[in-house]
Formats: structure tokens, sequence, C-alpha cells
């Protein structure tokens, strides 16, 4: 049961920007397989309020500001995965009961319906009666993620949400319009793997269209999961290399985005990076970060189960607020 208690300095957000990071968890400071600890990294922690994304970072519970690691195992033995986390973390139900296990990476079939009736962008766009086009997800996916999924209908758990709520899903127009991100953010790969003719942009460009694209919609979900295949490769240099670009990425987003309007949430659904010294995931918890207006309201948050549940208590007038111009909402 979340507490309902009514704080009346809780300011309300207008925007919500939700950065989902796969496979980032909560590890020891001194082990030397952990590479949030090993150098120093101001943007990524600028989000515990300047200390390192480590085990012993202590919690941050202010109006404006929410950081503290929140159990991603489900109750469950075993090592967590990215279709159940994921599944709970954009539901608010225990997906990995629902199947019985963890699994992953794609969300198994006994969480389908679930994903289908209670999906982040679903449950918002009802309660708040928003059209769907007020709710965004940032990422732009090239032709053959559509193949793949559409061949065998195995979707990711963010584009099945999507799907299932009639959110548009990006493509490569979108981002050389500057409307969508890559999940790479740079584009780099999508260029000189794929051949997709589209420019590369630096982790800082990247931030700033975002935050834009946020600024147009209610809410905007944005995926990362470099992170989660860097752990699973346990190359130092890699997985250096990957917090170092989202590094870049998060600090720009904190100077641009305006958090007097905006509520910003990162999270994650398993570890994984923060464990080098292992292939697989961690049961490490996961970080939780809530910064800016309204963040108090989600400093509840106890699990991946808890994350939908607090966003959707943040007060109606809030999130609908982007219609009215500024200044007009009380
Ligand atoms: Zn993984």
């Amino acid at each position: 049961m979340g507490s309902r208690v009514v704080d009346t300095h809780v300011t309300t957000p207008a925007y919500i920007l939700f950065i989902f990071v796969d496979g980032i968890g909560l590890g020891p400071a001194n082990a030397s397989t952990n590479p949030f600890a090993a150098r120093t990294y101001h943007g990524m922690e600028a989000l515990a309020g300047g200390q390192p994304l480590t085990m012993e970072a202590g919690s941050i519970s202010e109006l404006n500001h929410v950081f503290h690691g929140i159990d991603a195992t489900l109750g469950m033995d075993g090592l967590p995965q990215s279709g159940t986390g994921q599944a709970t973390l954009f539901t608010g139900r225990n997906a990995a009961q629902l199947a019985g296990q963890h699994y992953g990476p794609y969300p198994p079939i006994a969480t389908h319906a679930s994903i289908a009736e209670a999906n982040l962008f679903r449950q918002l766009s009802t309660q708040r009666a928003l059209p769907i086009d007020r709710l965004a997800f940032a990422n732009a996916y090239p032709p053959p993620f559509f193949s793949y999924a559409e061949s065998r209908n195995r979707w990711t758990v963010t584009t099945r949400c999507c799907r299932d709520a009639g959110v548009r899903i990006r493509t490569m127009d979108d981002l050389r319009a500057g409307e969508a991100l890559s999940a790479e953010l740079t584009n780099r790969s999508l260029v000189e793997k794929l051949g997709i003719d589209c420019p590369i942009v630096s982790e800082e460009e990247a931030a700033r269209r975002l935050v834009d694209l946020a600024q147009r919609h209610v809410f905007t979900l944005f995926e990362y999961y470099l992170t989660d295949k860097a752990g699973h490769a346990q190359d130092t240099a890699r997985a250096e290399d990957v917090v170092r670009s989202l590094d870049r990425f998060v600090g720009t987003l904190l100077e641009t985005v305006d958090l007097t309007r905006t509520l910003l949430i990162l999270t994650s659904d398993h570890g994984n990076l923060e464990d080098l010294g292992t292939r697989g995931h961690t049961r490490n918890p996961v970080p939780f970060v809530a910064l800016g207006a309204g963040a108090s309201a989600m400093a509840s948050v106890r699990s991946l189960m808890d994350v939908v549940p607090a966003l959707l208590a943040i007060p109606t007038k809030a999130v609908g607020a982007a219609h009215a111009p500024a200044g007009a909402s009380s």
C-alpha cells in the first residue's frame, strides 16, 4: 500500500521525462570491477547529489530531489532479467510473479495481457483523459528492428507498451528531423554499421533534442541500453566508454532541462554494469532518481513495482498543465 500523504508544498510538474537505463545497479565503491567507482562522472554523480553511483551513496529525500537504491529482485530467487523487470517497471505489476520466474530479454507471454492493460502510457492517457499524442517514446528504430519484431512478434517491453497504447514508434525519418534519439545517442553505429543516412550527433546534442521533445509532451520516455550490453561484455574500456558517453548526455540534460516545470525520473531494471566481474545480471539494488518539480512525490518508491503507482498519484492538474500557457496554472 502506498502512503497518500498530501504535501501542499509539492510543486507540480508540467512535463515528466523518464530516462530508463538498462542494467545499472548500485555496487560496492571499493570493487575494482565497478566502473562507476573507477572515475569521476560529474553528470551521473549529480543524480546522486554529487556522489558516485555506488551502494555507499547516501539517500536523498528533498522536495526537488530523491535518490536511493530500489529493489529489482521482485521477491523472486535468481537473477533479475529485462523482460520481467521492465514489464514490472512500466506497469506497476509484478511481472516476474506473473511469469513464475525472471525472464528476458523479451517479455514472456504471461505478461503480455498485463502490459496491454496496465502499461504506463495507457494508464496515463486514460487517467488524465490525455490524447495519446501528448505522450512520447523518444527512441527511433531502424528498419531491421521492425522487420525482426514483426516477423517473430517479439517486441521489447517499451515498444510493446507503445504498440498496445497506440504511442507512435519513431523511425529514421524522425531521427533525421531531430524529433527522436537513437538508443546509442550518437547514431554512430546506425551510420557506420547499418549504412543509415542520418547525421552523427554528440551526446550533448542528443540531450538537447530530448529536452526539446519533452517540452512538447506531457510524458516522454527514453530508453538507453548500451549499459547492459557493456555489462555483459565484461570489457572495462568499453564499459568506461559507455559510462562516459552517458555521463555527457546526462550532464547536458541536467544543464538544459527546466526542473522548475519538469520532473526527471531515471532508473534501471536490474544490476549488471556495476559488476564487470560477472557476465550476467546482479541482484544489487538499482538507482532511483527523481529530480525537479514534484520529485518528493516519488520518495516512497522502494521497488520496480512502485514507480508507475507513484507517477500516477502525482496530482492530475500537474500532468495536465502542459496545455495551459506558462504561468496560468496555479
Ligand atoms: Zn542484460
